[in-house]
């Protein structure tokens, strides 16, 4: 079979990464998460890290070449097949990634796009809990870790990311309507789009993004 690259398109908050986790689980699939990757540059104080923050806490995209430079680097070097949580965020990033794909012979095989209103999207980023060890995510109302601050999967701290504040999340969600949205028509352009409910359980839409991974294997 060939390498498969999947792409989860959604907002911030839509779930992508709490899916991308459960596929990597059930699935020979690596994650690919470049908002986790700047996270940890962050921590490691690198001067990509130093750069990317500002954009970051503003709720800004950080620039293509940065990041696409480190997705391309990242393609290169994994031969499972990968699962893109957070890339392409714009047309000129899904252009830059076709590219990608034209020069080491892969193709996309999917894109799932993850739909959520945005007031469900506002709430569930301003109460968000984030575990420093595994990643996992929490709610402080709606899904309460069993010990207060600790992650019930790895008893790793949990942390309230700093992009994670009212005026971020106001202007992550005004980055995505304009600049992430459209690749919606442009993937269902090329015969590769599947939507799902991203307002349902996380098992139900887990379910329904088995079956569209299950009818591409
Ligand atoms: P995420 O963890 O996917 O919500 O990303 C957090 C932040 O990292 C975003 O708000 C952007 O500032 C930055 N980021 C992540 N992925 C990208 C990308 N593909 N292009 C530009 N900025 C990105």
């Amino acid at each position: 079979m060939n390498k498969m690259y999947l792409i989860l398109l959604g907002a911030p908050g839509s779930g992508k990464g709490t899916q991308s986790k459960l596929i990597v689980e059930k699935y020979p699939f690596i994650q690919i998460s470049t908002g986790d990757i700047l996270r940890e540059e962050i921590s490691n104080k690198s001067s990509l890290g130093v750069e990317a923050k500002k954009f970051m806490d503003n709720g800004q995209l950080v620039p293509d070449e940065l990041i696409i430079k480190i997705l391309k680097e990242k393609l290169l070097n994994t031969q499972k097949h990968i699962i893109l949580d957070g890339f392409p965020r714009n047309l000129s990033q899904a252009k830059a990634l076709d590219d990608m794909m034209s020069e080491i012979g892969g193709s996309i095989s999917s894109v799932i796009n993850i739909s959520v209103e945005d007031s469900v999207l506002e709430e569930r980023l301003s109460g968000r809990l984030v575990c420093k060890g595994c990643g996992a995510s929490y709610h402080k109302e709606f899904l309460i870790p069993k010990k207060k601050g600790i992650c019930d999967k790895c008893g790793a701290d949990l942390y309230q990311r700093s992009d994670d504040s009212p005026e971020s999340i106001k202007q992550r969600l005004i980055v995505y309507h304009q600049s992430t949205k459209p690749l919606i028509d442009f993937y269902d352009a090329k015969d590769l789009l599947s939507n799902v409910d991203g307002g349902k359980e996380v098992n139900e839409i887990f379910e329904s993004i088995t079956s569209i991974i299950d009818g591409r294997i």
